[in-house]
């Protein structure tokens, strides 16, 4: 070194706060970490799969196996473990169900990779040789799939009970699986060929008591409200109803008005004109033909009198998502205004009843003609297993909706994963070099599924293995395990159904974020920032 003393120096281009690996050595970090995500969920897989129980910081407790629960529950912190993460996320968002199957193969996909890595094989290659057999994969799923209609009533609840067997709400699977097939056909919007599926118009409410298989559908609205006064009618029969946006009370006066009385007549009369204001908006709700209300804000002690008086059923401060899936149920506008309420304004439902269930008053709004939103109401003996039952059947509600939408299932129990596997290795035999080598990793990597439902079901993983690796050869497509009994059988036949798009979706969503961890070599971790300051005049 000849130069001057000050090219000596460490040169500094970020904050000294920040953290910095490079190299294999932030490479294998990263892998390590998102490897170790895929193995916190793996042994929840498949109907044998276990439960984990998380205590957040409030002591709160959740027992599930559900993929994107356990991980959102868990914050995780590390970068690349967080990517893992939102490959579950995405896949909630997407069908539902399916999150663990599509954190297991991106970690085995990482897993195989780094056996590559090892044996030097570049990093850039590994991802395109990803890349390609993904691609290739999608190919073969789609041919290899089996055709369903939104009229398939047997496929349709099989789609629904598997996603179901092995959670707690198992007990009560025909039921919900029946439940899930008729709320998504009653939400469903069917456009010439294609279908539109919102799943908010599925309402799930839970409520703790009674026991899973008291779960119902209800071909309408459930609100957690009661009658506002005692005396109104608990059970309407044809209801024409008003949604009101506004409050029915006299409004405070803004500003502090001070009335002066003198005698006590005025006093009377100050309330008398009260008492008249309200009147006239309970008249113009009597005009509308409304009995029933449901308003937004709140409504006045006289008014509930007067409503009650009608015989009209009022409830008050009712949630605004509550009014707008009213409004779809039972055709009804919300109102702004009650001189503008008309006839025409209100909407139509059978039946509107109020119940108690435990120690809760809900009101049903049924019987609506063309409902397009459902609610299910969904019970459990404890909070707990209501909570694991509605995630189950939010899970079965997806794997439902998929199946119609995408017009294509497969066979689970392993039996899909095993034959892309074979397929993808026939393919990667007519591939060259290194490129070989990485598409007969991720045809390797999709073993996971299979090998982990059995390793879950407490069998040799390898025996089974063998024996379905041999099925497939012969050309049996739907061979799968039988995880309650150890045997391969035609997981088609036996009914163990899934919706391709779960498939599809978690193969590439695993190997889009396979691809990005392993195309990383350069960690920076940024020193926490301190929040700007406000400066005061701008
Ligand atoms: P995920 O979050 O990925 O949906 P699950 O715990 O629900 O995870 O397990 C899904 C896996 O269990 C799928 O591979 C599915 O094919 C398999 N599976 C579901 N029911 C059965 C069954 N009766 N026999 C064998 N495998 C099953
Ligand atoms: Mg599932």
């Amino acid at each position: 070194m000849t130069n001057n003393n000050n090219s000596m120096q460490p040169i500094f281009i970020m904050p000294e706060s920040t953290q910095r690996t490079t190299g294999k050595s932030a490479q294998r970090n990263n892998i390590m970490a998102a490897r170790l995500v895929g193995e916190a969920v793996r042994t929840t897989l498949g109907p044998k799969g276990m439960d984990k129980m998380i205590v957040d910081g409030m002591g709160d407790v959740t027992v599930t196996n559900d993929g994107v629960t356990i991980l959102e529950e868990m914050h995780i912190e590390h970068p690349a473990a967080k990517m893992m993460v939102e490959i579950a996320k995405t896949q909630e968002q997407e069908i539902g169900d399916g999150t663990t199957t599509a954190v297991v193969i991106a970690g085995e996909l990482l897993k195989q990779a780094e056996e590559l890595l090892d044996k030097n094989v570049h990093p850039t290659i590994i991802a395109r040789g990803y890349r390609t057999a993904s691609e290739k994969a999608l190919e073969i799923l789609n041919k290899m799939a089996e055709n369903i209609t939104e009229n398939d009533t047997d496929l349709l609840t099989k789609a629904a009970t598997t996603a179901i067997t092995g959670k707690g709400a198992e007990t009560a699977k025909e039921k919900l699986g029946e439940i899930a097939v008729k709320a998504v056909r009653a939400v469903l919007e069917k456009n010439e060929n294609t279908f539109t599926f919102n799943k908010e118009n599925i309402k799930i409410e839970k409520k703790t008591g009674g026991s899973v298989d008291d779960t119902e559908l209800i071909e309408g609205i459930v609100l957690e409200k009661e009658a506002v006064h005692p005396s109104m009618p608990k059970l309407v029969h044809n209801a024409k109803i008003a949604l009101i946006d506004t409050a029915v009370e006299i409004r405070d006066t803004e500003i502090d008005a001070k009335i002066q009385i003198t005698d006590p007549s005025q006093m009377q009369s100050f309330l008398d004109q009260e008492d008249r204001m309200l009147q006239t908006m309970v008249d113009r709700i009597v005009k509308s033909g409304a009995n029933v209300v449901f308003c937004q804000k709140g409504i006045d002690d006289i008014a509930q009198h007067h409503l009650a008086k009608k015989g009209i059923f009022a409830a008050r401060r009712v949630k605004k998502s509550d009014m707008e899936a009213l409004s779809r149920a039972t055709g009804a506008r919300v109102v702004c205004n009650l001189v503008d309420l008309t006839h025409e304004d209100l909407g139509n439902a059978g039946i509107v009843r109020e119940t108690k269930i435990g120690d809760e008053e809900l009101t049903y709004v049924m019987n609506c003609k063309n409902p397009k939103s459902v609610t299910v109401l969904v019970r459990g003996g404890t909070n707990h297993i209501a909570d694991e039952a509605k995630r189950a059947l939010t899970d079965a509600i997806g794997d439902v909706a998929a199946s119609i939408m995408c017009k294509k299932i497969v066979a689970g129990a392993g039996s899909s994963e095993m034959e892309l596997s074979k397929q993808l290795h026939t393919y990667a035999a007519g591939l060259s070099g290194r490129e070989q080598l990485a598409v007969e990793a991720f045809a390797k990597s999709l073993e996971v599924i299979p090998r982990t439902l059995a390793e879950n079901a407490g069998m040799d993983p390898i025996n089974v293995l063998t024996e379905m690796k041999a099925a497939h050869d012969s050309g049996k497509k739907w061979a799968g395990i039988d995880v309650f009994t150890g045997k391969v059988i035609d997981a088609l036949k036996e009914g163990v159904i899934e919706p391709l798009k779960i498939k599809t979706q978690a193969v590439s969503s695993a190997s889009e974020v396979a691809q990005m961890i392993l195309r990383i070599d350069d960690v920076i971790l940024g020193g926490k920032q301190q929040a700007p300051q406000m400066s005061q005049g701008y």
